[in-house]
């Protein structure tokens, strides 16, 4: 039956016109430095605040519904026009710096650029294009390369629906939602080549799909965004971008073809040249391929293009749990490639050996990342070391430790994620800090801030985060329909001041290896913790669980359950859609934040730093960068128990320390409060967090460990693989073939025996004797590792190697030799081997072959 009631709605915008003088807030608006300069931001919040809040702190939004009369009511404002001046001024002062010598000594601006592949950024809550860690990192990424002026381009795909918006229902239950923007509410507008809009296409199974390409300005940089909603495209391919992690395996290929092969497209339409490529986890590693079928128009053999390129290439991986690693069935792989293939003149099973891990026959992302790259890392010291044994099979002869995954860990974007209280004390007390963030010393200054000024700030960050909180809490609970008694309960300690209660916050992704429900594994001991009438405590939890992880979706459930318990309410407090603002609001208000992932599964973690650079303190298991950045007094931290063991019994262990250090550390230093109102002790360990985890965990300190390690010399490997048209890269592959046929024929023995004693300076003559089936002496390395035996002074110090040199050819073997000087006196223990080895190569055991005696 219809409604006759129902009238069709009609909705019109009537934009307000922005006068001459406030023509620059456009150009704000468009630039991404809003996302982390709070002047910028509080432009629009000073001409209408109300508005701000509810366009969400979006600029391109707020600049289109702001009312006439508030538009012109601002330009009668002396004051506010001052501000407009000096933060237009401030922008311009900061688009017009010059890299410094750091910078420019390692990349030439002239002649290298960096490009930076991501399936999602996550620079502001306005721009919804990121789901959670590694969106907000690779935003973090981009606009340190902007403070630092990295010659620097960065790609990915515009979704127009971006992540989901998450609610939690009555029971509980987490409710998804996706909301479409509109090309002209975000920071971005179509880029052009030559007054032209810019358009790349792929060729799909049956047809090409023509992409739109969007520019979104960060400071000095520009990002790229691929769409493939146009005209030119049937519907379901119009909607292949719609959304972050949506669809199925099927949506997923497409995608990535899109990000990787689309990309590079787009970088080579532009007429850009990278020279080095840094691949930001598995799901862009398509473009791999696609630069190799470039290369091989010049002349060279698959083999010999996969060389240059990947000698250019970084890729990075960014967790050991499965899920994040995409593997796609070799029947979709064929399918979705193929016309793609047909277009390269490329082969199939070529491709598809790039792809594949044992044990499984399918196509592997990060596999074939990893071979289409000759740098690569992890994202702490643990994951690194986790990495490099789960990716082995890449290197299968190598040891662990030995083989190219290195790491570099994560940092964040100091000027984004700390509060402006924070860093207009810091302008007072250490004026030059902001070009000080990689000098551990500088921070030292944090010292001296008076303690009660100190804590003044924190406390009334604490308050804005609380006020905050209670707001969301109580919108969230009203449209449940939950009571306005039982609400008032729930913020009811947040809302009564008089006894300031120790704030904890856990907010991340609920997936299941992040244990959010660790805390309660002994709800009546953790009851007694929080509930003390003289010592209150509140834990805070937020987070969104993939649309089909259910496991996760459970967990939130639990978690509002106990919310909702009368013995616990109020002490436990849910909210919903955690983003990026909630995050900010979050970190910078509580007084610890809590991280109790399942020891190694925790790549980085970056959050925890985020609250240090705030004053909060971590409380967390040794794992990702908190074991680094743990030094005892910065905050606490829970031992992982052996990983063989029994997970049931390491969660029940590791959630009595997380309740021992609640009840016997955290609290009672919390409460011993003097007079002052605040504990002495509790500031003291605050401002050790601050200052040492500030300089060393920021995005600054790891862009700049990028470049050192991985962009110069990828630029450099790139160069002189190329040269001559890819002379030296053509010689290497040709190689590498040559070794990888010899290999499995090739021997390698002692000749004679190994001594066993001699005295301290003596030298022991070692000699080994190789069949190099074809292979010469200059191909291979033969050394010898020296280790100490555990003698109390010389635990856990790493091998000293010596060469072999080659002495002479007989019947066929090849004798290496040198005269051995103990390296320390004592027992140790030598082990000798052999492995290919060329001047061109990017790391001396990239093969992957060795062989011991
Ligand atoms: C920093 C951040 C993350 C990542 O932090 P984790 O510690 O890895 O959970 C996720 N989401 C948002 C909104 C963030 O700001």
């Amino acid at each position: 039956m219809t409604n006759m009631h129902k009238a069709t709605e009609f909705r019109l915008e009537a934009r307000p016109r922005i006068p001459e003088v406030l023509e620059r807030l456009d150009e704000l608006a468009n630039d991404l430095f809003y996302s982390w300069d709070p002047g910028v931001r509080g432009l629009f919040a000073r001409i209408d605040l109300t508005l701000w809040q509810k366009v969400e702190h979006n600029p391109k939004l707020f600049l289109r519904r702001v009312a006439q009369e508030r538009i012109n009511e601002t330009i009668e404002s002396r004051a506010f026009l001052a501000e407009y001046r000096r933060v237009l001024s401030s922008y311009d002062a900061y688009l017009a710096a010059e890299p410094g010598p750091e910078v420019t000594e390692k990349l030439n601006p002239e002649t290298s650029l960096v490009a930076y592949f991501c399936a999602e950024f996550g620079f502001h809550e306005s721009f919804p294009i990121y789901s959670g860690g590694l969106g907000i990192l690779a935003g973090d990424h981009c606009k340190a390369a902007s403070d630092l002026g990295l010659p620097f381009v960065a790609i990915g795909l515009l979704y127009c629906q971006g992540y989901f918006i998450q609610s939690i229902g009555a029971q509980g239950q987490q409710i998804a939602r996706y909301q479409s923007h509109s090309s002209d509410e975000l920071p971005i507008r179509l880029a052009e080549k030559d007054g032209k809009v810019l358009r790349v296409s792929v060729p799909f199974p049956g047809r090409n799909i023509v992409a739109r390409v969007w520019e979104a300005r960060v400071g000095h940089i520009r990002l790229y965004l691929l769409d493939s909603d146009t005209d030119e495209n049937n519907a379901e391919d119009r909607n292949l971008t719609h959304r972050l992690y949506g669809g199925d395996e099927s949506t997923r290929i497409f995608q990535e073809m899109l990000l990787g092969i689309g990309g590079a497209r787009v970088l080579q339409a532009l007429d850009l040249h990278p020279t080095a490529w840094h691949i930001n986890e598995g799901h862009a590693a398509f473009q791999i391929l696609e630069r190799c079928r470039r290369v091989m128009d010049e002349g060279l053999s698959f083999e010999g293009a996969l060389e240059a390129v990947a000698g250019s290439t970084l890729f990075t991986t960014h967790t050991p749990v499965a899920a994040g690693h995409d593997v796609f069935p070799r029947e979709l792989v064929e399918h979705a490639l193929g016309a793609w293939l047909e277009e390269s003149g490329l082969d199939f099973d070529k491709v598809f050996a790039m792809g594949i891990k044992p044990g499984q026959d399918a196509f592997n992302m990060t596999s074939l990342g990893l071979r289409g790259s000759r740098f690569h890392n992890g994202v702490s010291r643990i994951h690194g070391s986790v990495a490099a044994k789960m990716e082995g099979d890449i290197w299968p002869q190598i040891p662990p430790d030995e083989n190219p995954l290195g790491y570099i860990t994560n940092g964040v974007h100091v000027p984004t994620f700390l509060a402006p209280e924070w860093s207009s004390l810091f302008d007072i007390q250490a004026p030059n800090w902001k070009s000080e963030l990689r000098n551990p010393e500088f921070w030292e200054f944090i010292e001296q801030i008076p303690d009660y000024h100190y804590w003044s700030v924190h406390k009334a960050l604490k308050e804005q985060m609380s006020d905050f909180v209670v707001r969301r809490l109580k919108r969230q609970h009203s449209r449940n329909g939950t009571g306005r008694s039982v609400t008032e309960r729930m913020a009811r300690q947040l809302t009564t001041t008089d006894k300031d209660p120790l704030v904890i916050g856990f907010a991340r992704r609920f997936a299941t290896y992040k244990r959010a429900t660790l805390i309660f594994s002994d709800l009546e001991r953790l009851e007694k913790i929080l509930t003390d009438p003289d010592r209150p405590v509140v834990l805070i939890f937020a987070g969104k669980a993939h649309p089909k992880d259910s496991p996760g979706q459970q967990l939130i459930k639990v978690v509002h359950d106990l919310s909702m318990q009368p013995s616990l309410m109020g002490h436990l407090i849910l909210l919903e859609d955690y983003d990026q603002a909630m995050a900010r609001r979050l970190l910078s208000g509580v007084d610890v934040w809590l991280n109790t992932p399942e020891y190694p599964k925790e790549a980085s973690g970056t959050s925890g730093e985020k609250a240090a650079l705030n004053g909060a303190l971590n409380l967390s298991v040794l794992d990702g960068w908190w074991g680094e950045g743990y030094n005892g007094e910065n905050g606490w931290a829970i031992t992982p128990r052996n990983i063989d063991l029994d997970p049931e019994f390491r969660n029940v262990e590791e959630a009595r320390d997380l309740l021992d250090l609640l009840e016997y550390e955290v609290v009672p230093l919390y409460y011993a409060r003097a007079s002052q109102g605040y504990s002495a002790g509790w500031v003291k360990r605050s401002k050790a967090s601050m200052k040492t985890i500030t300089p060393r965990f920021n995005s600054e300190r790891m862009v700049m460990d990028y470049v050192s390690n991985y962009y110069q010399p990828a630029t450099r490997q790139g160069r002189q693989l190329m040269a001559d048209n890819g002379k030296l890269a053509a010689e290497l592959a040709e190689w590498k073939a040559r070794v990888r046929e010899a290999w499995p024929e090739v021997t390698l023995n002692v000749q004679g025996c190994v001594e066993s004693q001699c005295a301290y300076d003596e030298t022991v003559e070692l000699r080994v004797e190789a069949t190099l089936n074809g292979l010469t002496a200059a191909d291979v390395r033969v050394e010898c590792l020296v280790t100490p035996e555990c003698t109390g002074t010389h635990n856990g110090l790493a091998p000293n190697c010596f060469l072999l040199e080659k002495e002479d050819d007989e019947d066929g073997k090849t004798v290496f030799a040198t005269q051995l000087r103990p390296s320390y006196p004592g027992l140790q223990t030598l082990r000798l081997r052999m492995y290919p080895y060329h001047e061109a190569l990017t790391h001396p055991l990239e093969m992957g072959a060795m062989l011991w005696v």
